[in-house]
């Protein structure tokens, strides 16, 4: 089958040996390639290669975090594509390469995914260097980067025989230079100068923008100066007739909104944050998912292949989740937390007991999701611990190497967790990526979130937790907004609605949440604490799916029936 949809993105999380993904986007990437298979979507999708991956994180005891290269084989888990292609950089004809990595789905339907690389001996030595590092060094890095990919993906489809995409999605700003690819490849050798109205029209037509973000980190800006460096000057001069320079500087989330037709954000909530972001724009919404059955767990796969069969097939199907019985829900948890622990003993040598409630909380270590919000005052945790019963807490994520705040987080989580010792352990786990990511959204008896609002624009691995029965205490921020029915699928934190954003209130009533309902429903009224879980599975793990998710972009976005 030919494909018919081009999902570009910086990143994509395609398998635990690939480490070609830093954080959430990289993963919504990956669950939405594997979901673009079991639908049996004609989809391809692109990304670059990063030879050294994201990074390695190593703690120290006190917390320090120091950057490893996380160093794999292509060769070993790839297949070369023949094709070559070159980009124009700097004046410098780079060629570029393809590896392929197959995405085989439930009926074996195949979506190819083109990592794109440029360590070709024919190249100059730093260009070689492009597709080495996500994230990784300076701007002008980055902008040549988005060149490979946006440009030199656009330009290995065609090379590749894949002349009929209709759609050519971006997965954030990063990709927003496929368009200037594609207004190229229409004018056929005509300069940019010569492109019409129609021409853009044309563009419009086949684009489809994704926003991820409201934090501004999340969108690239690139000065006049380096991107007619890196660009050239044709190019650039037809950006600025484009008016795409704004007080001077290339932002690429304008660039991708002003050449597609549909463009969304990831949430309810973060469609109309965007739309306030970009008024000139339409930006609609589509929630977030995550692809069920990479998350979940083996003991809960094995609950529901033998309660709803068709749950791999059809994950609506996991609404009939409320049909299973509260005591096969509470053991194949035991069993989850069992695997968590296991693993945390192997990593860290540090022996939780499994008896104890066990709170996880677990992401990219940065400003706005507020690692230390659970910390805020010591002695109250202690005091809840002693009074309403013991708990653990599970902390992992790396910082950004640039982003200081996030490094200071971790360390201030690490000594937190010294001067709590002897009354509530806290664990911090080294390295997250997709395999611990796994097993802690599994195994952990509640999922703290704790964003700044309106930063998380959806926010996933509540989603993972809720598939595995586990339920989420969250500030009503991201997909929490829709997936929060109060002691049903799990509690909110409280906030004030009409003044500023008060972090005291915040903290109140998460200790209040903690204190008095959760702690007293877990140790108290067990049979009352499945029921949440049983509910979090049925009403959240039914619809906060890559499966759902694509069909709504299949329908609103690409116009094609599945
Ligand atoms: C799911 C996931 C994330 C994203 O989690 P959020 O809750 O969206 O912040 C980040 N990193 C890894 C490894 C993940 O699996």
């Amino acid at each position: 089958m030919n494909p018919r949809v081009a999902y570009f993105s910086m990143e994509i999380a395609l398998d635990p040996a690939v480490p070609t993904y830093a954080g959430g986007l990289g993963v919504l990437a990956g669950d939405t390639l594997l979901s673009a298979a079991d639908l049996g979507l004609p989809m391809v999708g692109l990304t670059l290669l990063y030879r050294q991956g994201y990074f390695r994180q190593q703690l120290d005891t006190t917390g320090v975090q120091r950057e490893l290269p996380e160093q794999w084989r292509p060769e070993e888990l790839l297949d070369p594509v023949e094709p070559r292609v070159t980009v124009e950089i700097e004046d410098r004809a780079i060629r570029v390469r393809a590896w392929r990595w197959q995405v085989r789905g439930i009926t074996g339907h195949v979506v190819p995914v083109y990592l794109l690389d440029t360590a070709l001996e024919e190249n100059p030595a730093w260009d070689r260097t492009l597709t080495d590092s996500l994230y990784g060094g300076d701007e002008r890095y980055r902008l040549c980067q988005e060149v490979v990919l946006g440009i030199g993906g656009v330009r290995m489809l065609l090379a590749l025989g894949n002349g009929a995409i209709e759609t050519f999605h971006m997965n954030e700003g990063h990709a927003a230079l496929l368009s200037v690819a594609l207004v190229e490849q229409r004018l056929a050798g005509r300069p940019l100068s010569a492109a019409t109205r129609d021409d853009l029209e044309a563009l419009r037509r086949r684009c489809v923008f994704t926003t991820h973000t409201p934090v501004p980190a999340g969108h690239d800006q690139f000065s006049r100066e380096l991107t007619e460096r890196v660009l050239g000057r044709e190019r650039t001069e037809a950006l600025e007739r484009a008016q795409r320079f704004h007080d001077g500087m290339l932002n690429m989330t304008n660039l991708g909104l002003h050449a597609s037709h549909y463009i969304n954000g990831v949430g309810m909530r973060h469609g109309e944050v965007s739309r306030s972001m970009f008024p000139s724009y339409p930006v609609r919404a589509i929630t977030n998912g995550v692809h069920a059955a990479r998350w979940t767990s083996t003991p809960f796969a094995a609950l529901y292949d033998r309660h709803i069969p068709e749950w791999r097939r059809d994950n609506l199907y996991l609404r009939y989740a409320v049909g299973i019985g509260l005591e096969e829900i509470a053991a194949a948890h035991a069993e989850a937390k069992r695997v968590l622990l296991d693993e945390i003993q192997e990593h860290s040598g540090v022996a939780l007991d499994p008896k104890l409630f066990t709170i996880g909380f677990a992401r990219r270590a940065t400003g706005y999701k507020r690692p230390e919000l659970l910390l805020a005052d010591l002695d109250r945790l202690r005091s809840i611990a002693s009074r309403m019963g013991p708990f653990q807490v599970i902390y992992a994520g790396k910082a950004h190497p640039q982003d200081k705040s996030g490094r200071d987080s971790i360390q201030r989580v690490f000594q937190a967790a010294r001067e709590l010792a002897g009354h509530v352990p806290v664990v911090y786990v080294e390295n997250y990526d997709l395999h611990r990511a796994c097993f802690l959204t599994a195994g952990v008896d509640l999922w703290l979130n704790t964003p700044q609002r309106p930063q998380e624009a959806s926010g996933t691995s509540g989603m993972k937790a809720a598939l595995n029965g586990v339920p989420s205490l969250s500030v009503l921020d991201g997909w929490w907004l829709e997936g929060h029915v109060e002691g049903v699928t799990g509690w909110a934190i409280g906030h004030d609605e009409n003044g500023p954003a008060n972090t005291a209130v915040e903290v109140a009533s998460l200790y209040e949440k903690l204190e008095s309902v959760i702690l007293p429903m877990f140790y108290g009224r067990p049979e009352a604490y499945r029921a949440v879980m049983r509910s979090a599975i049925a009403l959240n793990g039914s619809f906060f799916n890559t499966q759902r998710m694509l069909r709504q972009y299949a329908q609103n976005a690409y116009g094609i029936e599945c």
